[in-house]
């Protein structure tokens, strides 16, 4: 319901210096808490197992914590505690639901610091991009408590929690995406069994904490760290789980479906997305944009401008490819906890196919900015830009995640559209341009979940942007994370089906 007003939380205000003083001491805090040994929960047991799990400090490549690893018998248990307890949740009130929810958000509010300094420890975020999720969180959580109680959502429909739902998130967003999903999963009445990413354990602890803390009952939301084995398997393709959310790659939601055909599967997967620039667009405005939208947390984001896709005159035009060279430039590479690093490690060494996009060009390309390693840490590069990227090359079709970006020329409008639309995948996509015209064409013919004119094409914001893909982009019914229709699609709905 878009006339009701809803506010988004603000984030940190980082050009005053005593909040990154602020974080800078919350760091030191979480550098110093060695955390040992994160256990599993189950029923409301803290479990520790014999079989670990290894957390990693990306800066160094060093490790940095263990965790437990659940066995078999522990994910069945956890599917049995699921099933006892999803009955008295559901019953429950949607007011009090909602009122669980909302004291949620005012918990993760209150541990913001605490939250960036871990993700910024254990996940490699810039302090900036790390607030942002808590944000994100926040908003999720406000947001959703009140998506079932719109006037007209419940007229004469009945509906019906799906029972257990099993969160499975990446480790780019490893606070704000699985909190969405486990809040929405909660919110509709379901039980929630939480499956962190394995390189980000500790800030998925420190998520779930916050939750149960604000009264989240602790049998209806468990952590349950698994490795990604048989053991994985049985869990997500349990016959007991109603729905299995993920957000993460194309080839990782294929193998959900190959492991059960009938799964009801809700997954945000891969992007390779790109902006056009046109002859009509204020060029330093789409520098900034197309600079943020590449390289913020080092372009590891599924909604990343990998490419930008540039309108003749403008990539003809020395002076534009130089403001943009130099914009890339002067990014300070460096550690996250450095409050002037912009591109932050790289969560994983460069393998397969970023190794190839940072240290190798197809025919007719070549470097506009040649991306280097840096202090001999296969985690830290500096940026790259390639020129020349053909329609139909490697670089233009393949996810790789990192921070090299590619420059295509198109000889107009509807060339780089044909270029932009031409992708298995369709997640987030913008434009820049001042001419209304070429806005309108544009909007009705980009086939991309997450459409963007003249701002950066990540960043989606809660409710302004539900987000969410087409294509190879998006598995299940399509409703959008943040969007209106996002709770109800963790519930069967009577009658009329789902509430538009
Ligand atoms: N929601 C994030 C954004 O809008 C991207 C999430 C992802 O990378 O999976 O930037």
């Amino acid at each position: 319901d878009y006339t009701k007003p809803f506010h988004n939380n603000a984030d940190t205000d980082w050009s005053l210096r005593k909040n990154a003083y602020w974080i800078q001491d919350k760091v030191e805090q979480v550098k110093q808490a060695a955390i040992a040994d994160i256990p599993l929960q189950i029923g409301g047991e803290l479990i520790v197992t014999e079989q670990k799990g290894q957390g990693i400090d990306p800066s160094k490549n060093e490790n940095l914590y263990q965790y437990s690893l659940a066995s078999a018998e522990e994910v069945q248990r956890a599917l049995d505690v699921a099933e006892q307890s999803q009955g008295a949740w559901a019953q429950k009130s949607i007011e009090e639901r909602a009122k669980i929810l909302k004291d949620v958000a005012i918990e993760i509010e209150r541990k913001r610091g605490e939250s960036i300094a871990v993700m910024v420890q254990e996940a490699g975020k810039a302090a900036p991009e790390a607030d942002a999720e808590v944000s994100e969180a926040v908003d999720f959580a406000n947001y959703y408590a009140d998506s079932l109680s719109w006037d007209g959502m419940l007229d004469g429909t009945e509906f019906k929690p799906l029972g257990t739902v099993v969160i499975t998130p990446p480790w780019n967003f490893p606070y704000a995406i699985p909190c969405g999903g486990i809040l929405a999963g909660l919110m509709a009445g379901n039980s929630v069994i939480m499956k962190p990413a394995p390189e980000s354990v500790y800030t998925a602890w420190v998520m779930v904490n916050q939750l149960w803390d604000a009264g989240v009952p602790r049998e209806v939301l468990q952590f349950v760290p698994c490795p990604d084995n048989e053991i994985g398997r049985s869990l997500v393709s349990s016959d007991r789980v109603g729905a299995v959310v993920l957000t993460g790659a194309y080839e990782t939601g294929r193998m959900f479906q190959n492991w059960k055909a009938d799964m009801r599967l809700y997954a945000e997967t891969s992007g390779k997305n790109s902006l056009i620039i046109t002859n009509a667009a204020d060029p330093d405005q789409a520098i900034k944009d197309l600079v943020k939208g590449s390289f913020g947390h080092a372009g590891q984001k599924c909604s990343a401008s990998s490419l930008a896709i540039i309108e003749a005159d403008v990539y003809d035009n020395p002076a534009f490819m130089r403001q943009l060279k130099d914009a890339v430039e002067s990014l300070t590479v460096g550690q996250s906890w450095d409050p002037s690093s912009i591109v932050t490690p790289l969560m994983l060494k460069p393998e397969e196919k970023l190794q190839r996009a940072l240290t190798t060009l197809d025919e007719g390309e070549e470097w506009l900015l040649e991306p280097k390693m840096l202090e001999g840490n296969p985690h830290l590069w500096s940026p790259g830009i390639k020129l020349g990227v053909k329609q139909g090359s490697w670089f233009h079709k393949a996810e790789c995640f990192g921070p090299v970006l590619g420059l295509i020329r198109a000889t107009d409008l509807q060339e780089a559209m044909r270029i932009q639309n031409d992708s298995d995948f369709g997640l987030t996509g913008g434009i820049h341009t001042l001419d209304d015209r070429e806005i309108a064409i544009w909007r009705e013919q980009v086939e991309v979940g997450n459409a963007y004119i003249n701002r950066p094409i990540t960043g989606a914001i809660v409710r302004r942007q539900p987000f969410g893909g087409w294509k190879n982009s998006c598995f299940g019914p399509g409703a959008k994370a943040g969007g209106p229709n996002y709770v109800s699609i963790f519930a069967e709905w009577e009658q009329s089906g789902l509430p538009s």
